[in-house]
């Protein structure tokens, strides 16, 4: 399956938020649109990719 940016995403922006914090925040980021967004599921409503929630390399 191909993921595709539908550009809903950009509806979907999360706030202005400092960087660093934004998951504390409980925005999620779809590495394919490349966006914070604040959504309640698991996948990307744009394009269905999975979300990060947590940032990386940290415990
Ligand atoms: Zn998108
Ligand atoms: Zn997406």
């Amino acid at each position: 399956m191909v993921y595709i940016c539908k550009g809903v995403c950009d509806s979907l922006k999360g706030e202005k938020i400092p960087n660093g914090s934004k998951y504390g925040y409980g925005q999620k980021r779809c590495t394919l649109c490349g966006i914070f967004m604040t959504v309640s599921g698991f996948r990307c409503p744009c394009c269905s990719v999975l979300l990060r929630t947590k940032s990386r390399g940290r415990k």
